[in-house]
């Protein structure tokens, strides 16, 4: 039974955290209200404020198990919008630098669809509840505080002046959040951010492709991996009979944005089906690009003097490189960890209690998407990365004709298994004698 604590939160930033963080607060507080910079009211479809929409957004099957107990039969609902469900071995090919790995079914399944779809389908949920309400096309600037309280938070809609006054203030503004500055602006001071940058790019764009392909996998890829592979790419089936098709750079590389340049740049991968795909598939949107994908964690659960009245999740805490696809499943456990703490603690009074809870979350999402990054860098790393690094590199190379080193890699992958699972004797002695049972297969 979770406790109420008083009369109002507000959440900054309607996308995916906030939704999350509004509908988890909708328990505990009598009005919940979420204020969203872009227009929400009539928009469906993409917007200015999350620019990352126009990339694919695979929902890890952990994050999927979240997001069910917080929104029973969402799975359902989403099939129903058309999300393609895929299950991680038989409908994915996947290119790992020594080769394919095996297809076998793995029992795990995910659902592929747009961040699009995912978000519209969330919002229309969290906004059916009787105590939360939107209010959309309002930047917030800053907050609002009384003796070491945050009490509101103060912006602009258009050139009006906007206020509003909390019990509880949610950052949920996402990887440009100005959290930082505008504590900075009321006194509190934040640790320096830890930041890994291995220059990853994203350059995506969506297609209808063309059926008399007959394909028999739901999803392709190849991902980069240091030092060697600073090329990769995906394209899979989503919502809408389109396909997302994305090529991925490490290490500065980029994928160029004009139609030939795309191409060309897909047929330089291992993983040929992807150009096979776009030569004669038709084109649904512009190519879009993000650049400088880097891994950063505000610290937030490390500032002794964080005000009461105030909490923050999702990406304005910890936004990480996003090709292993952690960010919504991290937000999600965010949200989780909200709901539990919520039933004993007054998180307005005790805030740091949930800033610490975020950062043990984010501890093993923020190691596996950095390890493989500092494989870029010329900087002299820890001996604990460099033996994860040297183990990760000798697990990929068995894991083509290796299915049980697959399976345990993706469960962990998937943040269903703890990486301990890696370490298993099973796994361990294969992975050390680089046992490759299974000749090359696809
Ligand atoms: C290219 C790319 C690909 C990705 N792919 C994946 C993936 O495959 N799988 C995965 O799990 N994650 C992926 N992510 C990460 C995922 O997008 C984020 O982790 C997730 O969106 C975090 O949710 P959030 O609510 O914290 O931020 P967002 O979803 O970005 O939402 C922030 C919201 O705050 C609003 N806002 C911002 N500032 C203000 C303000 N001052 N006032 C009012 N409103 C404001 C914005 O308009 C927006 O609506 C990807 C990210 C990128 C960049």
């Amino acid at each position: 039974m979770t406790a109420m604590y008083s009369d109002r939160a507000l959440v900054i930033g309607a996308g995916f955290a906030g939704l999350l963080a509004a509908r988890v607060l909708s328990e505990s507080y009598g009005d919940v209200v979420l204020v969203e910079r872009d227009q929400l009211a009539t928009d469906t479809g993409y917007r200015t404020g999350v620019p990352q929409a126009h990339h694919p957004h695979a929902l890890l099957a952990r994050g999927a198990e979240v997001l069910d107990a917080l929104f029973p039969r969402l799975g359902t609902e989403l099939k129903a919008a058309g999300a393609i469900q895929a299950d991680l071995g038989s409908d994915f090919m996947s290119r790992a630098p020594a080769g394919w790995a095996p297809r076998d079914p793995i029992g795990l399944t995910v659902h592929s669809m747009t961040r699009v779809t995912l978000e519209r389908i969330i919002r229309r949920r969290v906004l059916k509840l009787p105590n939360v309400s939107l209010v959309d096309g309002v930047t917030i600037d800053g907050l609002l505080h009384d003796r070491g309280t945050i009490t509101g938070v103060h912006g602009r809609r258009d050139d009006t002046a906007f206020t509003d006054y909390a019990d509880l203030v949610v950052d949920a503004s996402g990887r440009a959040s100005k959290l930082v500055s505008w504590l900075a602006e009321l006194g509190v001071h934040c640790p320096a951010p830890m930041i890994v940058n291995g220059h990853l790019a994203y350059t995506s764009r969506l297609y209808h492709v063309n059926h008399d392909l007959k394909l028999d996998w739901k999803t392709a890829y190849e991902i980069t991996h240091a030092p060697t592979t600073k090329r990769g790419g995906a394209v899979s089936s989503v919502d809408g009979g389109l396909w997302f098709v994305t090529l991925f750079g490490a290490d500065g590389e980029v994928a160029p944005t004009d139609e030939d340049g795309f191409i060309s740049y897909a047929t330089t991968l291992e993983c040929q089906d992807i150009a096979e795909v776009i030569k004669t598939a038709t084109p649904a949107s512009q190519i879009y690009r993000a650049a400088n994908l880097r891994s950063r964690w505000n610290r937030f659960h490390k500032v002794p003097d964080w005000p009461r009245g105030l909490l923050a999740l999702g990406d304005s805490v910890v936004s990480l490189n996003p090709v292993y696809g952690h960010g919504l499943t991290l937000a999600a456990l965010n949200c989780a960890e909200l709901r539990e703490l919520l039933k004993d603690h007054d998180l307005a009074q005790e805030p740091l209690v949930f800033q610490r809870a975020v950062a043990r979350t984010a501890q093993i999402p923020w190691m596996s998407a950095t390890t493989t990054d500092l494989g870029w860098s010329e900087k002299k790393v820890s001996p604990s990365t460099r033996f994860l690094q040297w183990y990760a590199r000798r697990l990929f190379a068995v894991i083509p004709g290796n299915p049980q080193v697959y399976r345990s890699f993706l469960r962990v992958s998937q943040m269903v298994d703890h990486p301990a699972a890696l370490f298993r004797p099973a796994v361990l002695w294969r992975v050390l004698s680089g046992s490759r049972p299974r000749a090359k297969e696809r």
